[in-house]
């Protein structure tokens, strides 16, 4: 590339929101820059976030499921985990789809610059290359430089037993007591891969509850399957210090509601939310505005106050989820090739892999009361699911909110196994405006965990007969 350089189109970070604007900006004939300061694509998610962490969670699922078949009278040996094949195993398949996404980008003739951009101007960038320094004008931007792990004061410098969800993908130690700061999707993911991996997991939770986006009612079968799995799940409770000892290891000093003290462990992972990658962007250079929590502001086509400049996914704010970064990057390359397009998704599902997995999309109960929206729901307990009582998830739950008046579904959660897949149904039910006798009258395969969600609508409109609820049942 010249060393001052023109283009339709600079796409600044390769996530999955920023190779999708790429990718979808080219393909509507763009001349298109993707820069990104890292070695490979695909940005947090699949270098050190979704793919890593699922395929460890890969692994403990089927430790656990190993185990639960004993009561089917089939048992195996004590595991025996080889960590170096393990994360030989991860590697490779995020490597794999490292190529998968320069292969694409190859394709479609995305110029692909490893450097790190930094705005002079509203029309303007310096990417440092190595040593050099490139100039690149640009008609249009789209940043997408996602974010990172949020820490807390006072801990340890320069300790590679401190760990961020990052350093902990990398498995370089597997602790014998790891306790994990933040009670939040992340923590609890990766508290489960290392209690299967052999630590001894305790969890702190600032909040009264784990997972505090979703309903407690939810969260519950999961916190009873980590009450069993790890040391100790504190909520209400404070880290106030974390000191390193001699022996390698930490004393953490915890204030809770009731009672102070401290505990040793020999590591410590902070998860405890992520933070807005701006801190190189230099973008007291431009117009654009940030709110303050330093995330960047953008309408409903991702603009932000510049016109000309477009922002997408983890930089952008809440929900910090891979498939809203990417949606969200195909419109901003939709709106910046002139093409009608806006951010208009209903709802964007949340998802916590662990196992058993919770998964909800639009309005929560929880939501419904604190903003004082009417609901009526309809529960299905997967005690009443066959498929549920094969996989011995009899503690699992499909919830359905729906409008009073329309009968509109306006919300679901699932509990249990695949609640991430299933609840793609009731994202596609939200879209398309389904009541809940759509849900109740389309025909689901038998036995499924997928039936659960019809059921739910039918234990709504009263004509269920997988359960018996003695009220009146409508003809
Ligand atoms: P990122 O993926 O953060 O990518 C931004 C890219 O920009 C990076 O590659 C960075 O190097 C580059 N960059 C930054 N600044 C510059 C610069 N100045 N110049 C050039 N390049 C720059 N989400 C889900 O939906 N499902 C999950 O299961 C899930 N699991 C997760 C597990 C973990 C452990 C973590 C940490 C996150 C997880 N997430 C998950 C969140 C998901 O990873 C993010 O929401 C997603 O990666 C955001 O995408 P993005 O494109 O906005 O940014």
């Amino acid at each position: 590339m010249e060393k001052n350089t023109h283009v339709d189109l600079v796409v600044i970070g390769a996530g999955p929101g920023g190779y999708a604007a790429a990718f979808r900006a080219a393909d509507l004939g763009k001349d298109v820059l993707l820069v990104e300061k890292d070695e490979t694509l695909g940005g947090v998610c699949l270098n050190r976030g979704c793919i890593p962490s699922k395929a460890l969670l890969h692994i403990s699922k089927a430790i656990s499921e190993t185990k639960d078949l004993s009561m089917a009278g089939v048992s195996f040996d004590k595991v025996k985990i080889d960590i170096q094949k393990v994360k030989k195993y991860k590697d490779r398949i995020v490597s794999q789809l490292n190529k998968g996404i320069s292969s694409l980008a190859n394709a479609r003739k995305v110029n692909v610059l490893k450097g790190q951009a930094k705005f002079k101007s509203n029309t303007e960038l310096t990417i440092r290359v190595g040593k050099e320094a490139k100039k690149v004008t640009f008609e249009k931007c789209i940043i997408a430089s996602g974010s990172t792990a949020a820490t807390i004061p006072g801990l340890p410098k320069n300790n590679d037993k401190v760990l961020t969800s990052r350093t902990a993908l990398e498995l370089k130690h597997i602790p014998k007591r790891l306790l994990v700061i933040g009670g939040g999707v992340i923590g609890l993911e990766l508290g489960q891969v290392y209690s299967s991996l052999g630590s001894e997991v305790s969890v702190v939770e600032y909040l009264p509850g784990l997972i505090p986006g979703a309903d407690p009612d939810m969260v519950k079968p999961l916190q009873k399957k980590l009450e069993s799995q790890f040391k100790t799940i504190k909520v209400s409770t404070k880290v106030t210090k974390v000191e390193s000892n001699s022996d390698g290891g930490f004393t953490v000093s915890l204030e809770g509601q009731e009672k102070t003290e401290t505990k040793k462990f020999d590591s410590v992972l902070i998860s405890v939310g992520r933070k807005p990658n701006t801190d190189l962007l230099n973008l007291s250079a431009t117009d654009i505005d940030i709110n303050e929590k330093g995330f960047i502001v953008v309408d409903v086509y991702q603009r932000t106050k510049v016109k000309n400049i477009f922002a997408i996914g983890d930089i952008t704010g809440n929900p910090m989820l891979a498939h809203k970064a990417t949606h969200e990057g195909k419109v901003a390359a939709e709106v910046s090739c002139g093409v009608s397009s806006a951010m208009d998704a209903r709802v964007i599902p949340s998802v916590v892999y662990t196992n058993p997995e919770v998964a909800w999309v639009g309005l929560t109960e929880k939501e419904a009361k604190e903003k004082g929206v009417k609901y009526e729901k309809g529960e299905f307990p997967w005690a009443a699911s066959g498929k549920a009582i094969i996989l011995n998830a009899e503690q699992g739950k499909t919830k359905v909110l729906f409008d009073p008046e329309s009968k509109k579904i306006l919300g679901a959660a699932i509990v249990g196994p695949s609640a991430g897949d299933l609840i793609s149904e009731a994202c596609l039910a939200i879209e398309m405006g389904a009541d809940a006798e759509d849900i109740g009258l389309t025909v689901h395969p038998h036995p499924t965990l997928g039936e659960t969600f019809a059921a739910a609508a039918e234990v709504y409109t009263k004509t269920i007969t997988d359960l018996y609820i003695p009220s009146k049942g409508v003809k």
